[in-house]
C-alpha cells in the first residue's frame, strides 16, 4: 500500500468474554470503516489456551498495559475503548502509555471505587449521601451506633446493585452487613483489607443520564426515568424510559449536577453514565461512570438519522465528525428483566405473545435455560431485556409492563437455594 493513502483508523476494543455489548461496537466500527482489534480479558494462566490476537488480563493492569504497548508497537492503535466497567482503568492507563487522549487516571479510579467517588463528591460540594467507610472486620453494632437510619450498605467496587442493601434499623443493618460480608468473602476479597460503605438512604425518584463530555462540557445524549420505585431492601434495575417526563427545570438541574460530579472526580472527555435521585431538595448524585450505558439498553437509542450510540461514541473518540447529538424523535423504553428468585431456570414461555404487544421492538432472553440464576443482592445478571418504541414515554413504559406480564419463567429451587434459605 502506498503511503499517500492514510491507513484506516484502528481501534482497540477491550471486552470481557461475557459482555453483551461488543457486537454493537463492532457493527458501528464496520459502518465507519474502522478496523477493530479485540483485547479480550483472559486470565493469564489461560493465555495459551485461547486463540485470541490480543489477550489481556484486566486484573493485571500493569501486565495488560505492557501487552497493549507491545502490540501497538507493531500495529498502531488510534483509540482504546472499554466496553465494560472492568476495563476502564486499563483503557485509561494504556491510552496514557500510547500517548492517546485520555481521562486522568485518578478519574478512572474514582469512577470505579465508590469510596473515592463519595469523598470527591463531598469535597467538591456535589449533593450526595452522607457516607461512612467501615472495615469488613467491624462490628455491626458499632456501625449502627454511628449511622443514621434508613441507610444503605454497599460494596466499594461491585456493580449492577450487587451487595447494595437498605437497612431501616440496627437489626436490619446487622443482617445486611453479614450478607454483604459473605458475598465479598465468597468473591475472594480478603477479610482484613476490604472496606464497605454505609450511607444515608436518599428517598426519591431515580434517573440515569447518558452523556458525552467534550471540550464544550457535558452534552446530554439521553435522560432516562426509572419509573419503578427503588426503595429497597434490594435495588434491581427494571424499566428505563426516555425522554424523561420530569419538568425542564428539573432536567436541567440533573444535567448540572452530573456535570459537577464529572468535574469533581476529574472526568473530562468521553462517555459518562450517571445515576441520580431527585427529591424535593433537588438532584442527588448516586454514581458516575466513565463509560456508556451497560447491558443491551443502548439498543433503544438512535441519534440524528439513525446513528446508534456506539457509532456516535466511536466518532467522538476517533475525532470524526459527529453529525448529530440529538436523539431521534419519539420515546423508547428498555426493561432489564429481574431475576425474581434464585434457582434453576427450567423454561421460558410467552415470548411470542409478549413480542406481539404493540410498540414492543424486541425481547432478548439472555439467561441460559437449564442454567442456574441468582437473584439480588448476590446475583449479577438479568433474565433478559425487553425494548419498546412509542410516540410518548407513558406508552413505551406501558408496553414494557404488558410484555413482561406475558412472559413466564419457570424457576426450580436448587438444593443450594434450599440450604441457604434463612441462612
Ligand atoms: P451499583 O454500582 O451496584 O449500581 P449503586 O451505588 O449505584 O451501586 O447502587 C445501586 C442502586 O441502589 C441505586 O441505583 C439506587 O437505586 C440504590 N441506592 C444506592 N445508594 C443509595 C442511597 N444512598 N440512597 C438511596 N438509594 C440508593
Ligand atoms: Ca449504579
Amino acid at each position: 500500500m502506498s503511503e499517500e493513502h492514510p491507513r484506516r483508523k484502528r481501534l482497540l476494543l477491550l471486552v470481557s468474554p461475557n459482555t453483551y455489548r461488543a457486537g454493537a461496537f463492532l457493527d458501528a466500527a464496520r459502518t465507519l470503516d474502522v478496523e477493530v482489534v479485540r483485547g479480550i480479558d483472559v486470565p493469564r494462566e489461560l493465555n495459551d489456551w485461547w486463540d485470541v490476537p490480543l489477550a489481556v488480563d484486566f486484573t493485571d493492569v500493569a501486565g495488560a498495559t505492557q501487552a497493549i504497548q507491545a502490540y501497538a508497537a507493531q500495529t498502531p492503535l488510534d483509540a482504546i475503548v472499554a466496553v465494560d466497567d472492568s476495563a476502564t482503568i486499563l483503557a485509561t492507563k494504556a491510552a496514557a502509555a500510547l500517548g492517546l487522549p485520555h481521562n486522568p487516571l485518578e478519574a478512572a479510579e474514582a469512577a470505579r471505587d465508590k469510596g473515592i467517588m463519595r469523598a470527591l463528591f463531598a469535597g467538591h460540594g456535589v449533593p450526595s449521601p452522607v457516607f461512612r467507610r467501615f472495615a469488613l472486620t467491624a462490628n455491626p453494632a458499632d456501625i449502627a451506633a454511628q449511622v443514621d437510619f434508613p441507610c444503605v450498605v454497599k460494596p466499594l467496587r461491585l456493580s449492577g446493585s450487587r451487595g447494595v442493601i437498605r437497612a431501616d434499623n440496627p437489626a436490619e443493618l446487622e443482617t445486611a452487613f453479614y450478607r454483604l460480608k459473605r458475598l465479598l468473602l465468597a468473591d475472594g476479597n480478603p477479610e482484613d483489607s476490604t472496606d464497605i460503605l454505609v450511607e444515608d438512604f436518599i428517598p426519591g425518584f431515580e434517573v440515569a443520564l447518558e452523556g458525552l463530555l467534550t471540550g464544550d462540557g457535558l452534552r446530554v445524549l439521553a435522560l432516562f426515568d426509572k419509573p419503578d420505585p427503588l426503595d429497597g431492601p434490594f435495588f434491581e434495575e427494571t424499566i428505563y424510559v426516555t425522554p424523561s417526563r420530569l419538568p425542564e427545570a428539573t432536567q436541567a438541574a440533573i444535567a448540572d449536577c452530573a456535570a459537577r460530579a464529572a468535574a469533581a472526580i476529574g472526568l473530562r472527555d468521553g462517555p459518562i453514565h450517571a445515576e441520580l435521585r431527585v427529591n424535593e431538595r433537588g438532584p442527588w448524585m448516586l454514581e458516575i461512570a466513565g463509560r456508556s450505558i451497560g447491558g443491551l439498553c443502548s439498543t433503544i437509542l438512535q441519534f440524528g438519522t439513525g446513528m446508534c450510540l456506539e457509532e456516535l461514541l466511536l466518532r467522538h473518540t476517533l475525532g470524526f465528525d459527529v453529525p448529530s447529538f440529538d436523539r431521534a424523535s419519539g420515546a423508547a423504553g428498555a426493561m432489564m428483566i429481574p431475576i425474581p428468585r434464585s434457582g434453576l431456570l427450567k423454561a421460558v414461555s410467552g415470548i411470542e405473545a409478549a413480542s406481539a404487544v404493540p410498540h414492543i421492538e424486541g425481547i432478548e432472553i439472555t439467561a441460559k435455560v437449564g442454567g442456574p440464576i441468582v437473584a439480588l443482592p448476590e446475583g449479577s445478571s438479568y433474565l433478559g431485556f425487553i425494548f419498546s418504541h412509542a410516540a410518548d414515554p407513558a406508552t413505551a413504559e406501558q408496553a414494557l409492563r404488558e410484555a413482561h406480564s406475558l412472559l413466564h419463567f419457570e424457576i426450580k429451587p436448587t438444593l443450594q437455594v434450599l440450604q441457604s434459605v434463612g441462612g
